[in-house]
């Protein structure tokens, strides 16, 4: 039988799905729900031990927080603020019941720290591996709400984050190799960028937004997409961390191609009408004193294509994997 792909899942469970009016579902971040002049914004995310993450690399703090901050990005990318967590545990017997008593503790902790509350979640034994299942709600006004399909032909694409980090991360954890600590912890310990998510969500500027997940070029893909357009991605205009280029020596990969298909950076990736650019970098740099990057501008083709200073860049995309696959 042939496999079914997760776009093609995606795509069968949303054909002709007709929702309620008010109702935004499948093809965002997260869906919409509008109600009484305010949305409810709610997202879920997977989390299974050796496709997702390797437990021995983590320690139970670094894995609560990530598992949270993965759904939290979600909802930051909406423009929405995070309100209520659902938690579900396969557990293992494998899993040492003092390694599950601190995972639990810093998960409450890192729901805290975001000011969110655990409402509720599911409980059950897992035959193989820690699975961690997260649904993460939040609240928006409908007019700050930030869909992947608002993008219109000359619109800038921006960056907010690195290209490449938790990608390259993986794979010094991965290949037992030493140092580059702070491209690992991008890797173990992301934040979701919320304050950010919420500051965008309030310019009107903004015209699309979604959070880096994927790579970039799948993720500005699933952009265009969405909003019935074509992009022109400056390849030299990624931004890429200072230790990312002797980290991908190290490794033998190239820093462009993982910083293109590597996934779980957790940056957002969004679309400024062109005319209002420089005003909102200015802006977010003073707020935050982080600088956006702009990495190319929306056109009317239906393709995103890559250059490199001018001239087309050749890549062949193969999927993200999050284990071991050279670049
Ligand atoms: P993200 O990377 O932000 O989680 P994706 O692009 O992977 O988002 O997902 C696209 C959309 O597909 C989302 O709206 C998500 O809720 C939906 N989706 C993914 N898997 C399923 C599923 N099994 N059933 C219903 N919707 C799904
Ligand atoms: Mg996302």
């Amino acid at each position: 039988m042939k496999k079914l792909s997760e776009q093609s899942i995606i795509r069968f469970l949303a054909h002709e799905i007709s929702l309620p009016q008010q109702v935004h579902g499948i093809g965002d971040d997260a869906a919409v729900i509008e109600r009484h002049g305010e949305c409810d914004v709610i997202t879920k995310d997977l989390l299974i031990e050796d496709q997702h993450f390797r437990l021995r690399y983590y320690t139970p703090q670094q894995l609560a927080k990530k598992a949270l901050h993965v759904n939290l990005s979600d909802i930051a990318a909406m423009g929405a603020t995070p309100r209520y967590i659902f938690l579900g545990l396969g557990i293992p017997q494998s899993l040492s019941p003092d390694w599950l008593t601190e995972f639990l503790h810093h998960f409450k902790i890192a729901c805290q720290h975001a000011n969110v509350y655990l409402l509720g979640g599911d409980t059950t034994h897992s035959p193989n591996g820690l699975f961690i299942s997260i649904t993460a709600i939040g609240q928006a006004s409908p007019t700050h709400i930030k869909y992947r399909s608002g993008a219109v032909r000359s619109d800038i694409i921006c960056l907010l984050g690195y290209a490449g980090d938790s990608h390259a991360g993986l794979l010094l954890l991965e290949r037992n190799i030493a140092d580059f600590d702070a491209l690992k912890a991008c890797t173990l310990s992301p934040s979701a960028l919320i304050a950010e998510g919420l500051w965008l969500s309030k310019q009107s500027s903004v015209t699309a937004m979604l959070d880096t997940s994927d790579g970039i070029y799948i993720d500005l893909k699933k952009l265009c997409d969405a909003s019935k357009v074509g992009a022109v991605l400056h390849i030299n205009a990624l931004p890429l961390s200072p230790l990312l280029p002797s980290a991908c020596e190290a490794l033998h990969i190239s820093p462009i191609e993982c910083a293109l298909i590597g996934g779980e950076d957790y940056g957002l990736l969004f679309t400024v009408k062109k005319e209002a650019y420089d005003a909102l970098s200015t802006a977010f740099q003073k707020e935050f004193n982080t600088p956006l990057t702009a990495i190319g501008e929306i056109t009317d083709s239906n393709h995103l294509e890559l250059m490199q200073h001018d001239a087309p860049y050749a890549f062949h995309y193969k999927p993200f994997s999050h284990f071991d696959e050279e670049i």
